[in-house]
């Protein structure tokens, strides 16, 4: 039996090694992959960035020919205003990141950034100018100081730590054994959601870049983190051309203008207020929240009460 469990141990061990390798490959994959979707144009430029203004000019797309996903989605985030999507899963509301980050090219349309169109500049150069704080960010097998620092691979030690001070995270990072120099990832120290969100965001403070698109956390963070996390996300929002994919409606209601997106098509538009004015699929989705809310916190004191 020892004969047997010995190597069988050792393959464990190889094969966690390969899976975590893996994991690694198939991250580099997926964005080679869709790397690959889209090709410079020959003697493509670099992209100039003045004032960092977004347009979406009547953009139709798809990924597969069969169904169209956005069906002519027009608007503008002007120079460090914050637009808002928001709508139903599905709706096409992450696709319209990806397709300003140009992981793919349009089937029609045009999108913009300071009136060129990203499609005949460098891929490079669009995503050097814009930050994306993703919903679930991954995090390199390495230490939460090079973690951040990827924002900026020339940032001194105080730049990461400024970073991380802004982004909230700092206080976490002080108190582990090792500080910065933590090991984190699949093979380090585990952290929580809300703290890997936190270090996505010193690492895009780092980069400072003058565009920014936001996918909201839906997951279940507690009430406190989520606070922290959003303060941490206005700040680093504060006079940068923003959009955001919101999921939670009580975290835009401040937004310039708020896009309601439906399989697709956009349904409604406007400020918070003139949608709630407007009675329509907002304010029934803002309805719905409240009610959702509230029944939550009667949940949670009921329990606290038990
Ligand atoms: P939302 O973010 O609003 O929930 P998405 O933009 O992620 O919606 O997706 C819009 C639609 O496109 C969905 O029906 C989804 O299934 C489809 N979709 C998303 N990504 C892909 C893909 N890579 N290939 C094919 N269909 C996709
Ligand atoms: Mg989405």
């Amino acid at each position: 039996l020892m004969q047997l469990s010995i190597p069988l141990n050792f393959i464990g061990f190889i094969y966690r090694e390969i899976r975590q390798g893996l994991t690694d490959i198939e991250q580099m994959f997926a964005l080679l992959e869709v790397e690959e979707e889209v090709k410079d144009r020959p003697g493509a430029v670099a992209l100039k960035v003045t004032d960092g203004a977004i347009r979406f000019e009547n953009v139709r797309f798809n990924y597969d020919p069969a169904r169209e996903i956005l069906k002519g989605i027009s608007f503008e985030v002007p120079p460090g205003k914050s637009v808002a999507i928001v709508g139903p899963s599905g709706a096409g509301k992450s696709t319209i990141s990806r397709l300003l980050f140009r992981f793919y090219d349009l089937t029609s349309g045009r999108i913009t950034i300071d009136g060129q169109d990203i499609s005949e500049v460098t891929q490079a150069s669009v995503r050097a100018a814009i930050g994306i704080v993703p919903q679930d960010t991954v995090l390199f097998n390495d230490t939460i100081a090079y973690n951040v620092r990827y924002g900026r691979m020339d940032a001194t030690d105080a730049d990461v730590r400024r970073a991380a001070e802004l982004a909230q995270v700092a206080g976490f990072i002080d108190v582990l054994p090792e500080g910065f120099d933590t090991m984190v990832g699949e093979r380090g120290l585990k952290l929580s959601g809300g703290e890997k969100q936190r270090v996505a965001i010193a690492r895009t403070i780092l980069k400072a870049p003058p565009i920014l698109i936001l996918d909201e956390a839906t997951s279940a963070l507690d009430t406190h983190t989520e606070q922290e996390i959003q303060s941490a996300l206005d700040l680093v929002s504060q006079e940068r051309t923003t959009l955001t994919i919101a999921h939670r409606l009580s975290t835009i209601i401040n937004a310039d203008e708020i896009i309601v997106l439906k399989a697709g098509t956009i349904v409604e538009r406007g400020t918070h207020k003139s949608l709630l004015d407007a009675d329509g699929l907002y304010a029934e989705m803002w309805r719905m929240q409240r009610e959702a809310t509230e029944a939550e916190e009667t949940l949670r004191r009921a329990r606290e009460a038990d």
